[in-house]
């Protein structure tokens, strides 16, 4: 927790700036709350807020200190701020590995950092986890006077596996990263580097390692390839149980990425606490609709084990983007990305993935490249879907961004992950319970966050709409509390430069 209270002593400091001495205290009256432990939304309640927690909920008149902020909560509902359970806040979306060295894009990526947090609040997400970027990075997240309070998971790898091997035009390529895992089983077509001690990279000393940075949760890559490369190495079943072992030693949650059936198969039977993607790759059972025994047999067993699950289908959408006409031209992209980067993005180097990708799928037209994605993305909706009818409690995380696409974006992408929920056919309140509680819980931070009750931060969202009755409520966030702090949505957006 040492983590929270950084952040918090940082927060209570721009709120102190933000507001004239004496206004720690914030009274919303006459509100409509909306949260998941009622059944019902409840009208005419009164929130106390104190010091940045939420002191009462009552129907009655509260009083309050003298300079209290009031709030007429009047026709308006109240909620718990939203947690985006997967973002990786050190990449900009859309830009090439090392292009800022250029001073000029340099200048784009800091226009970026400082909008980054502010776009996640302007979408109402008020907590995120931070699944692998650079120490700096977090820094220049957390550093920023208004961002959303801020957890990390650390990462880890098998050598040579995902994502240390990538594809650029065509070819294998390596980044040079730390924490691997070395897997001696391998060590004929992967030995380990010249200077490097092996027992440096065990489970136990890499896991215990990233356990002492303070982080949360471990997130381990079960991936052996995209498309055609399908042969990169993957974690042996003896390694993933030495990392179960050393994460529950260690009170860490551990996550998988895995977006294919037998990569997520592999997940299940290592008994990772959260799957951090959908699964949109069926491979041999494919098939235009329905989901097949294979994969039905496969979510259940998710179900039964009480495996979290975050869609994330943005990922695939998010290419599916690059090929739409009108992506830029979105106004929402206006509130969310500087625009300097949104020119950028426009000009022939800012299409550079776009062309990069076009060329994997064989050159095609961007119609063609469009729909190949949307068919892709359907399965993700599907299993996500047969996951929700089952009862399932899904988690919100919209892995922004997961590419370097231009077509994921800080907070816009959190609120179109819920979108595509809806579209998959997720009932409005079990989005609203993914986006809230049910992260709250899987992230052990339910005492702090996922509910308006008594005792919690008070990071709320006052909305003009219920969300668990229309998704236009998350498109119309009337002010966004953070920690008791008051913030108009539309302070929030991204500035004219
Ligand atoms: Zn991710």
């Amino acid at each position: 927790m040492a983590r929270l209270a950084t952040g918090a002593t940082a927060t209570l400091v721009g709120l102190a700036l933000a507001h004239p001495a004496g206004a720690a205290e914030l009274v919303i009256e006459q509100v409509t709350v909306v949260s998941p432990q009622l059944a019902a939304a409840q009208p005419k309640q009164n929130v106390l807020v104190r010091d940045g927690r939420i002191v009462s909920v009552s129907s009655k008149p509260v009083s309050a200190a003298a300079g209290a902020v009031r709030l007429d909560g009047r026709g308006k509902f109240l909620t718990p701020g939203l947690m985006d359970s997967h973002v990786h806040v050190g990449d900009v979306p859309g830009f090439p590995g090392g292009a800022d060295a250029d001073p000029a894009m340099g200048a784009i990526r800091d226009a970026y950092v400082r909008q980054q947090p502010r776009s996640y609040l302007y979408y109402g997400v008020t907590q995120v986890v931070n699944l692998l970027s650079t120490p700096d990075a977090a820094a220049a997240f957390e550093a920023q006077p208004q961002h959303p309070d801020f957890y990390r998971c650390a990462a880890t790898f098998v050598l040579d596996g995902y994502p240390s091997v990538f594809i650029e035009d065509k070819a294998i390529r390596y980044r040079a990263m730390p924490d691997f895992i070395y897997e001696p089983a391998s060590a004929a077509e992967h030995p380990l580097p010249a200077g490097m001690d092996a027992a440096q990279h065990t489970p136990e000393a890499v896991i215990g390692k990233l356990a002492e940075s303070g982080v949360r949760c471990i997130k381990i890559f079960i991936e052996n390839g995209f498309g055609p490369a399908s042969d990169w190495p993957v974690m042996s079943k003896e390694t993933l149980q030495r990392v179960r072992a050393e994460t529950r030693k260690r009170g860490l949650l551990l996550l998988a990425h895995a977006n294919a059936i037998d990569m997520q198969r592999l997940a299940v039977e290592a008994q990772v606490d959260v799957i951090a993607h959908g699964l949109w790759n069926w491979n041999e059972y494919s098939t235009d609709q329905g989901v097949p025994p294979a994969i039905a047999t496969h979510l259940r067993e998710i179900h039964a084990k009480k495996i979290g699950f975050q869609s994330t289908l943005r990922v695939i959408a998010g290419l599916a983007d690059l090929f739409r006409e009108d992506t830029l031209k979105d106004p929402a992209y206006a509130k969310v990305v500087p625009p300097s980067l949104l020119a950028w993005y426009a000009t022939p180097a800012g299409q550079w993935f776009k062309e990069e990708v076009r060329k994997g799928l064989g050159g095609v037209p961007d119609m063609k490249a469009m729909h190949t994605y949307m068919v892709i993305s359907s399965y993700g909706m599907r299993a996500t879907k047969y996951l929700s009818d089952l009862g399932h409690p899904l988690l919100l995380g919209s892995d922004t961004p997961s590419a370097p696409t231009f077509g994921n974006q800080p907070g816009y992408d959190t609120y179109r992950e819920m979108r595509m929920m809806a579209q998959s056919g997720v009932p409005l309140p079990a989005i609203f319970r993914a986006g809230t509680i049910n992260n709250a819980r899987q992230f052990g931070l339910d005492k702090e966050y996922g509910t308006v009750e008594t005792g919690k931060v008070a990071n709320l969202l006052l909305l003009t709409a219920n969300p668990l009755e229309t998704m236009r409520a998350w498109t119309s966030i009337d002010r966004v509390i953070l920690r008791g702090s008051v913030i108009k949505r539309e302070s929030l957006a991204a500035p004219r430069e």
